[in-house]
Order: structure tokens, then sequence, then C-alpha cells
């Protein structure tokens, strides 16, 4: 799959990345949460790191994927996440995460406007 990312602390590195597709079991602990996403925002944090000001790749990899104003629809989850199933629609930013449910989502536009 694709991704927007950037090399940590090397200014206007903001390029297309390779990644493979994610899987609900690669999160420790039955953790994870594989959502598919469908709408993504690129705000002032993100610029921020692009510009080297912050951020760190995480440790298995040279980069970091920025976009994290992000919506999107369950796919999958762990056997010990709580609150998440899978064709719920959830949203995270840097402001915290937001859930609803699919009788709360739109049907036709799955995104925020
Ligand atoms: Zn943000």
């Amino acid at each position: 799959m694709k991704a927007v990312a950037v090399f940590p602390g090397k200014p206007n590195s903001i390029h297309l990345a390779d990644l493979p597709e994610p899987k609900v079991d690669e999160i420790l602990g039955g953790r994870g949460v594989l959502v598919e996403v469908l709408r993504v925002g690129v705000d002032g944090t993100d610029k921020e790191i692009n510009d080297a000001e912050y951020g760190e790749a995480p440790v298995v990899y040279e980069f970091l994927v920025i976009g994290h104003e992000s919506f999107g629809r369950v796919l999958g989850v762990g056997p010990n996440v709580r609150g998440l199933e899978p064709d719920h629609y959830h949203g995270g930013s840097d402001r915290g995460a937001q859930q609803d449910g699919p009788d709360d989502a739109t049907s036709d536009e799955p995104g925020p406007t």
C-alpha cells in the first residue's frame, strides 16, 4: 500500500512510501485494529513534522507516515480490543479519537464534510 511519509529530522522529505498491507495480528497483545482509511487530512502538525521540527520514525522504519487526522471503517480487531467492532466507523486525530457505530455513520457519504 502507499502512504505519505517523511524522513524525521530531514526537512522537506515528504514522499510516497511503500508499506506492506497491515494485519491485525501484527500488534502485540491482541490489541490491533485494522481500519480502511476513507478520508485523511494533513494539518499544521504534519507541516511541522515535514519541517523537521519534531517526529520520530517507528523502530523498524526509516520514515514516519503522516496524516494523523483520519476517518475510516474498521475491518478487523484483535481479541483484546473493546469498544470497536468491524463495520464501525472511526475517526482519530491529535485531539482525540471518536467512533460511531454503523447506525450513526452516513450511508452514502462515509466521511465527514
Ligand atoms: Zn492534527
